[in-house]
């Protein structure tokens, strides 16, 4: 008889690896599989924002669930350094999200009022005290969201860490292995077909990203769910252009190590093609320069697009199916995948322990859907 595990995940992203992880750390028998090699796909085109203040404007389950993984980062390089040996390179240094017009300008004074009143750091800075901040930046600026606790990840690197620090928790991670259904008996989940043959579990955990609706198909189990890609660029200044990143309505840019800057990112929504067009990264190009003219000196290195994972309603699919109670979907993180990863491990290992979740995390069960409410 083959070995039956714990937990079979589905997918090497910075979801699924946060997830072996967090179970591996549990004494739970994990094995992880990836079709492709682990952080190939959105995990490793992220900027690596931990976004939690400058991407959700509303009050709500997301706004709660983001700041509680942000929090997560300060511990977690401590302890993903400890079990991998890798640095995930945290940077605590703030985010500033420019107003380029009166309306803008609006629209954040009253995100400042609703973060404020929720007991966040947040503020407002007019346009002077903006450019005393980050001097290079455009004269255009009407003002700016000052947030100081919004920072940013190696995205590729805190995979990789999340990853070995699980195989080095006793974790099997297999990589070119493509799941190609699951093995259902009824309303139990048994294991995976895999390209590699079958794998029984006891759970198994759908985090494959944006291609999860397609992995769910393949055995009748619908979400809705769509791809957006996402293209980015980053160049090399001979000198820190920023100390901050910069976010707006169209683009931002990370400064990452090696004066290094990141620029994203467009949204093509509804394909899976991962080319980078010459009108993407003109857009992008076009709008960082408005923000920081100094850009147009600045020495192109790459670019690469990524493919995002979103859900009809926005909010991502955390929690096991309404049928399938040994089938866990952890998916739809959209644009804050990596800030919300560390959350993702540690309350799907709780889902399958049986423990107690918080109320916030209604908002993101399956259940939700009309398809599956209760009762119908
Ligand atoms: C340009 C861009 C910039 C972004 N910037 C940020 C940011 O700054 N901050 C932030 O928080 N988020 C950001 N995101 C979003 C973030 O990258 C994603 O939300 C996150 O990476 C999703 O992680 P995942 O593990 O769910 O999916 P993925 O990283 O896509 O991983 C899914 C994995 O599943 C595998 N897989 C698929 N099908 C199968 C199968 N049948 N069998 C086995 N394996 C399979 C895939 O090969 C893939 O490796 C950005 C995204 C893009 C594209």
């Amino acid at each position: 008889m083959n070995k039956i595990y714990d937990v079979i995940i589905i997918g090497g992203g910075v979801n699924g690896c946060s997830i072996a992880y967090y179970l591996a750390g549990e004494g739970r028998s994990v094995l992880l599989l990836e079709r492709e090699k682990l952080a190939g796909k959105a995990s490793s085109a992220a900027a690596g924002m931990l976004g939690a203040q400058v991407e959700v404007t509303e009050e709500g389950a997301l706004f709660d669930i983001a700041k509680e993984s942000r929090a997560m980062f300060p511990s977690l390089q401590y302890e993903l350094k400890e079990h991998s040996g890798i640095d995930i390179e945290l940077v605590q240094k703030g985010m500033l999200k420019l107003a380029m017009n009166e309306e803008e300008a609006r629209h954040l004074k009253s995100t400042i009022d609703f973060q404020q009143k929720l007991g966040e750091r947040a503020e407002w800075l007019a346009p002077e005290q903006v450019k005393k901040r980050e001097g290079q930046l455009s004269d255009a600026l009407v003002g700016a969201m000052d947030i100081p606790m919004d920072g940013h990840v190696n995205p590729e690197r805190l995979t990789h860490a999340f990853a070995k620090s699980a195989v080095n928790l006793g974790a099997e991670v297999k990589e070119y292995v493509e799941v190609y259904s699951l093995l259902m008996d009824g309303s139990n989940v048994k294991g995976v077909e895999t390209s590699n043959g079958t794998f029984h579990g006891e759970n198994v955990v759908v985090a494959a990203g944006a291609w999860s609706k397609r992995v769910l198909g393949e055995c009748g189990v619908t979400v809705p769910a769509y791809p957006v890609k996402g293209e980015c660029f980053s160049v090399i200044t001979d000198r820190p252009l920023l100390a901050s990143t910069i976010f707006t309505e169209s683009c931002y840019l990370v400064p990452k190590s090696g004066n290094r800057l990141v620029i994203g990112a467009t949204m093509i929504p509804d394909t899976f093609s991962e080319n980078v067009t010459v009108g993407g990264l003109f857009q992008l190009m076009g709008e960082a320069a408005r923000v920081l003219p100094a850009l147009k000196s600045a020495t192109f290195e790459r670019s690469w697009s990524g493919i995002r994972p979103q859900t009809g309603d926005s909010l991502p699919y955390l929690g096991q199916h309404p049928k399938y109670k040994n089938l866990v979907i952890a998916t739809g993180h959209y644009r804050n995948g990596i800030l919300l990863s560390p959350i993702t491990g540690k309350h799907v290992t709780k889902m399958i322990h049986g423990e107690p979740m918080p109320v916030y995390i209604e908002a993101f069960k399956l259940d939700r859907l009309k398809e599956y409410a209760r009762g119908e």
